[in-house]
Parts: C-alpha cells; structure tokens; sequence
C-alpha cells in the first residue's frame, strides 16, 4: 500500500465521494477534498459490500460512510492496489503506470491506424503487446486471447506481420470483446476473477471462445478445430489452430 495505511486512511477521513470512474484497470473513487481513491484489482481484489457479514478474511480496507454503509477491499492473492492521489500532483509510485496508459479500445477514437503503428515493425508476438497497456488499455489475459480468436489470429504471430486487414479486425475485436464482458459483468472463474460489488457473479467465463476451454471444440460456427492451450511470455493462452492463422 501506499503512501501506506496511516495515508491512505488520513486521505479519505471525512470525504465525501463525488463519483466513481475508471481508467483502464485502475478504479478512481473521486473525493470532494482534492484527492482521489485509486485502486487496482490485481488478480483477485474485489470491491465488496457487505451486508450482515461484515467481516472477511481477505479484507484490507474497510470504507466506512456516514449513513451506516460499508465498503470493502478484498484480495485474497494481494497483487491488489490501494493508493490516494491529489488531483493534479505527482503520481505515487504504485500507480504510476497510470500515466503511460494508451487510449482504450472501446473509446470511440480507437483506431486501426493507432494499433497498426505499435505493432508495425515489432518482433515481440502479438499478444505480448495487446497486454501493454499503451498498445490496448484495459485489455488483460483472458480478453486478448479471446479477441485474437474472434480476429483469427494466432496469439504467438510476430507483430510486425500482422497484414492491415487483419489490424483492422483486431481493432474491431477489441472493442467488441471489451464491450461484451461489461455487457455479460466481467469474467468470474471457477477459481476467482471478478465479482460485483454486491457478491454476485459475472457471466462472460460462459460466452469465452477459447480461454479456459483447452481441448474442447472450438466455438466459431463451421471450425472443427480443437482449442489448445500454450505458455506466452510466461502467460496462459488458448487459440484454435484451425481458424487462427
Ligand atoms: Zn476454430
């Protein structure tokens, strides 16, 4: 944590929360004293209310509200962030990763040309750089394999291959796989991953075409192909051979 407990606690004591936003994987609770609520889910965090269970074994945070509310931060792998910041001022450290972040796929000025001019060039495989933050903000893991899917392109492909018109369907994809886990409430898997504020879960981890799906039938109409599973830069990544090229 920082600027650490004590500052943490000190930044919010007294605030009012004038609304809730986010920036690509980073949560932004703004306060009406200047500063800001930033938290980072990490792997496993959650943002809980509890009801008459107010006690949990992973919570780090408790926000406690004038009229009687709580609000918890839950992390049980604690890859999660918490941190205040002052609008306007320097970033803290852990955070700083907000300032490099690129536009968002699902923004309206995302285009084709933006995404081709990271990738063009580039040696690195092609879902290494859908996980910078720059090239394709807010995309993570399982979203990048599922988008590389829907644009039939294979995850290990060299970058700088990539012809326009397969940058052009992967832009698209993006947008459209992000769009979709907000639709459905993000991706909870049997071992964790997302969850409402409220306990309930998402319902996108029933809609994913490969991830997770290693040996099953792969889930574009007419492709007979087998979904496997391969390491990525240290990352699990499903793709269908078949209809990924
Ligand atoms: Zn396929």
């Amino acid at each position: 944590m920082h600027p650490g407990p004590a500052g943490v606690r000190r930044g919010l004591l007294g605030a009012t929360v004038l609304g809730v936003g986010r920036r690509g994987k980073y949560l932004i609770f703004h306060l009406n004293n200047g500063r800001g609520l930033v938290l980072h889910l990490g792997m496993s965090g959650q943002v809980r209310r509890f009801g008459v269970d107010p006690m949990h074994r992973h919570e780090h945070m408790r926000l406690e509200f004038s009229d009687g509310q709580t609000l918890s931060f839950v992390d049980a792998r604690r890859f999660g962030r918490v941190c205040v910041i002052t609008d306007g001022g320097p970033l803290p450290r852990c955070v700083r990763g907000m300032e490099r972040l690129g536009p968002e796929p699902i923004e309206k000025g995302y285009s084709a040309a933006y995404l081709g001019g990271h990738l063009s060039g580039r040696k690195a495989r092609v879902k290494s750089l859908l996980l910078d933050q720059r090239v394709a903000c807010g995309v993570g893991n399982i979203y990048s394999d599922e988008a590389l899917h829907r644009a039939g392109i294979r995850p290990d492909r060299q970058a700088g291959s990539l012809k326009p018109p397969e940058v052009s369907r992967l832009t698209v994809a993006l947008g459209s796989v992000l769009k979709d886990g907000i639709r459905w409430c993000g991706t909870t898997m049997k071992d964790g991953g997302f969850v409402l504020v409220d306990g309930g879960v998402g319902s996108f981890q029933d809609r994913l075409r490969v991830y997770g799906r290693e040996g099953e039938r792969c889930r574009r109409r007419g492709c007979v192909g087998v979904v496997r599973r391969q390491k990525l830069g240290g990352r699990s990544t499903h793709f269908c051979p078949a209809c990924q090229k």
